[in-house]
């Protein structure tokens, strides 16, 4: 696929960032390319309508997945409910701790209601770990997570393992 191929191409590698040993996939050159950025949505948005027919919110994690969930959402004609570092979000909270690196996420205590239907997406699945804190966090708020959305997944590291039975799609997979 030559759209496929357009979005792939502009993805930069930069090893030993932000530490040694990690290959870091850059998608700054993708966004600043507002052809390939369109075409990228575009995908994202052929996939959802076709496997999703009915979601309430797109929940996007801070903070790339901001950049990619709000065209997304406008797209579908649905709102955007931002997952958020710790100690960004006024008001009631639920959070969660989820790694040492990382630290806590968090989400509105009111973002969504019990049992509306969210989408989660992200730039990028390496651990997995990020993406599981926050299917965790809207469980808790007893939303329904129909599936998890990222553009990028690493393959050698099974994030996508630590989903359970939660649908996983990625655009583009590195080993
Ligand atoms: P995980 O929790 O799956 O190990 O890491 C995924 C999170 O870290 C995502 O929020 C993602 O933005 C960030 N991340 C980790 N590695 C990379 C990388 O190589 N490139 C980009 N763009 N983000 C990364």
């Amino acid at each position: 696929d030559g759209r496929l191929r357009a979005v792939r191409d502009r993805v930069r590698s930069f090893p030993d960032f932000p530490q040694p040993g990690v290959l870091f996939r850059d998608i700054s050159p993708l966004l600043k390319d507002p052809v390939a950025f369109r075409t990228l949505i575009d995908l994202l948005e052929d996939h959802v309508r076709a496997s999703f027919p009915k979601i309430d919110f797109v929940v996007g994690l801070d903070s790339r997945g901001f950049l990619i969930g709000t065209p997304l959402a406008q797209r579908l004609g649905i709102g955007f409910v931002p997952v958020r570092k710790k100690g960004k979000l006024p008001g009631a909270t639920e959070s969660i701790s989820y790694s040492l690196e990382y630290g806590r996420l968090e989400i509105q205590s009111d973002a969504v209601e019990a049992g509306q239907k969210v989408l989660i997406v992200d730039d990028l699945l390496a651990t997995g770990g990020t993406m599981r804190a926050a299917c965790e966090l809207l469980k808790r708020l007893k939303a329904e997570v129909l599936g998890c959305l990222v553009i990028i997944e690493l393959k050698a590291l099974k994030g996508s393992e630590k989903l359970n039975s939660i649908p996983f799609y990625s655009l583009l997979q590195y080993d």
